[in-house]
Parts: C-alpha cells; structure tokens; sequence
C-alpha cells in the first residue's frame, strides 16, 4: 500500500518520518529525539510497529532506545554499521527489502557520508528516504565514506524515476542553494528554487519533498558527472 507520510522536524534541522501504514501502523526512520516523535505519534494516534535508522549519527538515532522500549518494537539499520548503533535488532544490506505494516521499502547501500549509510525506497510512494546522502541543492559531508563512493551513490539516485521524491533528513536547503547558486551563477532553476524555498520557510514550512526532477536541474552536486571534479566541489563547499 502507499504509506501516507508524515515530517516531524525534530532538534535544530533534522526532519523524523513517519511512514502510516494499514491501520494507523507505523515505521518510524531517524528518530534523532524523543520528545517530539513521541508527542506526535500520541496527537495522531499512530501504532510504531518498526524503527529504521539510515546510518549512525546521534542525530539520527539517539531516540532509538527510548522509543524501542516505549513501543516494544524493533530497530533496523545499515547492517555496515551494527558496531555503531546500539539497540539494533537486525542488519539491513543492499537488496533487502522492509515489509511492515503493508508498506514495502527496498534497502539500498549509499555510502559516502558513512561507510555504511543506507537509503529506503517505497516504490508505491514514489518515495526515496535517503537519509545524510543527497540534500536538496546539496550532498553530505564525507564523514567516514569517500568522495567516490558518495559520488556512485550519487549517480545511483540520478537514474531513478524523475518523479521520485526526495525526503532527505535536514532542512539545508537555503544555505545549499545560495552555494549553488555560486557555482551556477546563471542557472535559472536555482533562482527560482531558491525564491520558491525562501517563501516556504518564511512559513515555517520544509522544502523537502523535492522532486528528482528539480534536483537534476537545481543540484550541483548530482549534476557534476565527473568524480574528481565532485570530489573538488564538495571540498569547496566544506569550506565556503
Ligand atoms: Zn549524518
């Protein structure tokens, strides 16, 4: 079934999604805080029955205890990163696929910003969860994995379906899009993003999901098809 999604911003800039599934069941990925999740699960009377982790920094998973034990349910994270992430049921690797509560995710392998990060795509959705690894108008730090693997990772998440929506787990993309913006001077689409993400979060909205489509013409970073000048483009970006 195609889960009805929901975004719970959570500490300073990270997005928490809830994905309901059949019967206000639930999969929760990348509860970085409690609190918030908590208090929002209760508002819309969902049922957690699963917690998924993209990969392992606190920001991501330091809700994960806690809420485990609340719910009595499951954690499941990048199989890579086991070590890292305590409380972690089972291992997930490149090919598995997450099935609960009627909702089918495919486990995908996107190192580069870890060594082990993973991504999750719900096809029915047309949703891709993809964690530190694209941003809109942006990419992760390299933080463990290199410059070509968030490269190919990269590449990957190109050549799916245009019409994928990108829910990616920080609201960086103001500041991602004033750098593109410096690489692209006369790129119009960023322009336009840029006026269209301003209004949003004059709001107090996210500008995230974004569509594949506008991120191929908006994003730097997914539009270099050149490893060595990616790996050129995210040093500049650490240090502008
Ligand atoms: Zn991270």
């Amino acid at each position: 079934m195609t889960p009805l999604i929901h975004i719970i911003p959570i500490l300073r800039d990270n997005y928490c999604f809830v994905l309901e599934g059949e019967q206000g069941k639930s999969i929760i990925i990348d509860p970085g805080e409690v609190l918030p999740v908590k208090s929002y699960i209760s508002q819309y009377a969902l049922t957690p029955v699963l917690i998924l982790n993209t990969h392992h920094h606190p920001d991501h998973v330091a809700g994960n205890a806690e809420l485990k034990a609340k719910y009595d349910i499951p954690i499941m994270g990048p199989k890579k990163e086991m070590q890292q992430i305590l409380h972690l049921s089972s291992g997930l690797s490149e090919g598995d696929t997450v099935y609960q509560a009627g909702v089918k995710l495919a486990v995908m392998e996107t190192p580069g910003h870890t060594k082990g990060h993973i991504s999750f795509y719900c096809e029915a959705a047309s949703a891709l969860f993809c964690g530190d690894t694209l941003f809109s108008m942006g990419c992760g730090r390299l933080m463990g994995g290199t410059a070509d693997e968030l490269f190919e990772s990269l590449q990957r998440i190109k050549s799916m379906p245009t019409d994928t929506k990108i829910f990616c787990a920080h609201e960086y993309t103001l500041d991602n899009g004033i750098f593109a913006l410096h690489v692209e001077p006369t790129n119009t689409d960023i322009v336009n993003r840029l006026n269209e993400v301003r209004k949003l979060r004059t709001n107090n909205l996210p500008s995230i999901p974004v569509l594949l489509e506008s991120e191929l013409k908006t994003n730097p970073f997914l539009r270099e098809t050149n490893a060595d000048r990616f790996a050129q483009l995210r040093f500049q970006k650490d240090k502008f």
